[in-house]
């Protein structure tokens, strides 16, 4: 197999943004990832990008002009005015109003569809976007610490050139958004592996739930109980992906790669490790499908922060080493400073042998009545979601002085980039 060419996109900016006070949700954790990235080294083996940032335009293909509106003009000055439109939108507690919404959407929603063009232009084999994977964004509300559904619209540029994309979520909860989107078509087949039951977040997702009219068959839904450790996961995972990938054959990939279903996370209640949920990431990367990487849930910082620095070292196939390489945020990872400290849950594992084979066979006999790979006749290709010329606006903004080239290789020296033992022009004074 040659190597793949791996693209990765990060707006320095996207992790300065804040959901609130005791919000689970923390944008912080995408600036340890980058810095975790740069110390191991990571970005000496991928292209490195400052994504483009989403217009309104770009998010109103899926979602409605109102809901984008909205999003566009509250703030938390003037919410007061906005007080009707806050529980139509559902706006309030899980999705919080906070200071730049709009522009941490429009960063992580650009990403996520910058990444899907170079995907179409063969500029990569795998785009990672860890800021994107807000899979419960609905077309007309927030939902779930969800405001833009990135995926979504990263999808629908996917298939301007791909017949069938095939998008896996492998976050601790139901890949709901996503899955209603495309609930009636056979162009994108869903595949949800997520704790169900008790009333668990979103609440959707039970094995029934297949998809309709054209869509039948091309919705996939495996229910998992809590506990879930590595063993019985990969139980799952492997053969309902092979035989997708058997009936389904799709052109392109969308992993959403949530940490929430780690072992330890605040929200989540499933027992993997960083290696069993990188096992699923290897498995998909060596299907050799344009794949974008995106990320989503992750609530235990220092977990999210290990699982996705150590899945961008698979997508890149380099080992890197278990123990943490010194970065600013060091401290976080007491008292191991390891990648993968050894998971240590009290949580029991509720998914029997028996539950895992009944839920894969009712899978694979859904399966097999999709009709074999559909095809679309593809005529009249839609050009890029970003013109040239956008981006070469986007470049010449007069409150822009310095060229994005710059700026990308600025990225390192704002964090301090380290590269051996020698070198020593750190500045020690920052906390
Ligand atoms: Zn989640």
């Amino acid at each position: 197999m040659t190597k793949q060419k791996v693209s990765y996109f990060f707006n320095p900016d996207v992790g300065n943004f804040h959901y609130g006070t005791g919000h689970p949700m923390k944008p912080h954790r995408l600036s340890v990832i980058h810095s975790l990235i740069l110390n191991y080294g990571l970005h000496k083996h991928m292209q490195i990008y400052r994504p483009y940032k989403a217009s309104a335009h770009d998010m109103c293909r899926f979602h409605s002009d109102e809901y984008i509106d909205f999003l566009q003009k509250v703030t938390p000055q003037n919410i007061q005015a906005f007080t009707k439109h806050l529980s139509h939108y559902n706006v309030g507690d899980d999705c919080p109003v906070f200071y730049g919404l709009f522009d941490f959407c429009s960063m992580y929603t650009g990403a996520s569809l910058e990444g899907a063009m170079k995907l179409n232009n063969h500029d990569c084999d795998i785009a990672i976007n860890w800021s994107g994977g807000l899979h419960h964004a609905k077309k007309f509300e927030a939902s779930g610490f969800c405001y833009v559904n990135d995926i979504v619209i990263g999808i629908l540029e996917l298939l301007k050139y791909h017949p069938r994309v095939l998008y896996i979520d492998i976050d601790v909860h139901h890949g709901d958004g996503v899955q209603e989107a495309f609930y009636l078509t056979d162009r994108v087949m869903t595949v949800s592996f997520h704790k169900y039951g008790n009333y668990f977040f979103p609440g959707t997702g039970d094995m029934y739930e297949i998809g309709a009219e054209s869509g039948r068959y091309y919705s996939v839904n495996v229910p998992l109980k809590e506990g879930i450790d590595d063993g019985s996961y990969w139980q799952v995972f492997k053969p309902v992906i092979s035989a997708v990938m058997e009936f389904y054959q799709p052109t392109a990939i969308v992993l959403q790669c949530g940490a929430d279903s780690l072992a330890n996370d605040r929200l989540g209640c499933f027992s993997l490790s960083t290696k069993g949920h990188g096992e699923c990431v290897k498995f998909v990367k060596n299907l050799n499908v344009p794949t974008l990487v995106v990320g989503g849930g992750g609530y235990t910082l220092r977990n999210v922060a290990r699982c996705w620095t150590y899945e961008t070292s698979l997508l890149v196939d380099e080992q890197i080493s278990n123990e943490l390489p010194f970065t600013e945020y060091l401290e976080f990872f007491a008292p191991d400073f390891t990648l993968h400290p050894e998971v240590v849950t009290r949580q029991e594992n509720a998914n029997s042998k028996q539950y895992l084979e009944a839920i894969t066979k009712y899978t694979y006999d859904n399966l097999k009545m999709c009709q074999h790979s559909p095809s679309v006749q593809m005529h009249d290709v839609p050009g890029p979601a970003i013109s040239e010329d956008e981006k070469m606006k986007e470049e010449e903004d007069p409150d822009v002085r310095i060229s994005q080239d710059l700026e990308d290789k600025m990225v390192e020296a704002k964090n301090e980039f380290y590269d051996g033992d020698k070198d020593n022009d750190k500045d020690d004074s920052k906390t």
